[in-house]
């Protein structure tokens, strides 16, 4: 696989096109940022780290019958996904508050969810990724009624396989980010899912492993991360 030139620049990864019109190359960069691009240090090993965990969990979800980007490893930083149209509308699931829930709606942080919560978020930093509804998101053509079916009942799906591979690691998946984009007309997964974009608690004593661990300065952000990996299996 060829890697040609760079299709896009995001605040933790950029975008590579590739010899294959239907294939991407995604390299993850130490860059981390947080407050929609406000705030960016770069953290030593966390390219390497996020790809690698991305891999394993995109892997995990495949096998359970939930279609994915992802095609391969190619290197400690980069991956070879599937090239998707992207939808610009964040999935977050939700099993406990934190977060922008605790913010809007003063719910006590680490309040369980019963049932679980699905928002949607529209992918925009320069908006500061507005909370939306899914009228929004059919009435301004960000998808179909269709497509929103399907991308929830994958969120769904996802919380459903990640809550008890974390669990059986003796962590909480508190909430995550999904976004979904078309290949050849199906709805499959895309972006990434690391610590960056959802949030782990360690089970009995709800230590923060994830990235609010840089939004709140508490220190160690990649020695968290490496700590969930090494419990998960993944191998670094
Ligand atoms: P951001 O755009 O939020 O700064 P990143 O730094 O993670 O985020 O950049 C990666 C970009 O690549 C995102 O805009 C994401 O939507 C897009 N992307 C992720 N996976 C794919 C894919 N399989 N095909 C096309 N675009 C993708
Ligand atoms: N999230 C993300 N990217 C975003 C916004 C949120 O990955 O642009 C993730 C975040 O890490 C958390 C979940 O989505 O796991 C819910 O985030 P929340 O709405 O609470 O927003 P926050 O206060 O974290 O910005």
């Amino acid at each position: 696989m060829e890697k040609r030139e760079e299709l896009y620049r995001g605040k933790a990864k950029s975008v590579y096109t590739t010899d294959d019109a239907d294939r991407l190359i995604l390299l993850f960069r130490n860059d981390t940022s947080a407050f929609d691009g406000k705030r960016i240090e770069q953290l030593d090993r966390k390219g390497m780290v996020n790809n690698k965990f991305n891999a394993f969990i995109m892997q995990k979800l495949e096998e359970a019958g939930i279609p994915t980007q992802f095609d391969k490893l190619l290197g400690d930083n980069e991956c070879l996904v599937k090239k998707l149209e992207m939808i610009p509308v964040e999935c977050v699931v939700r099993n406990y508050a934190a977060g922008s829930l605790v913010k809007r709606l003063g719910i006590e942080e680490g309040t369980k969810l019963n049932p679980y919560t699905f928002e949607l978020f529209l992918k925009d930093d320069a908006k500061g990724d507005p909370f939306i509804n899914e009228s929004h998101v059919v009435a301004f053509g960000w998808g179909t009624a269709e497509q929103l079916v399907r991308m929830k009942e994958l969120s769904l799906k996802v919380n459903e396989v990640l809550s008890k591979l974390f669990d059986d690691a003796g962590l909480l998946l508190v909430d995550f980010k999904l976004e979904f984009g078309v290949f050849h007309g199906q709805i499959v997964l895309g972006d990434e899912f690391s610590p960056d974009g959802c949030r782990l608690w360690d089970k009995e004593t709800r230590k923060k492993m994830d990235k609010d661990r840089f939004r709140q300065g508490l220190g160690d952000v990649i020695e968290a991360y490496e700590e969930v990996a090494k419990r998960l299996g993944v191998p670094l």
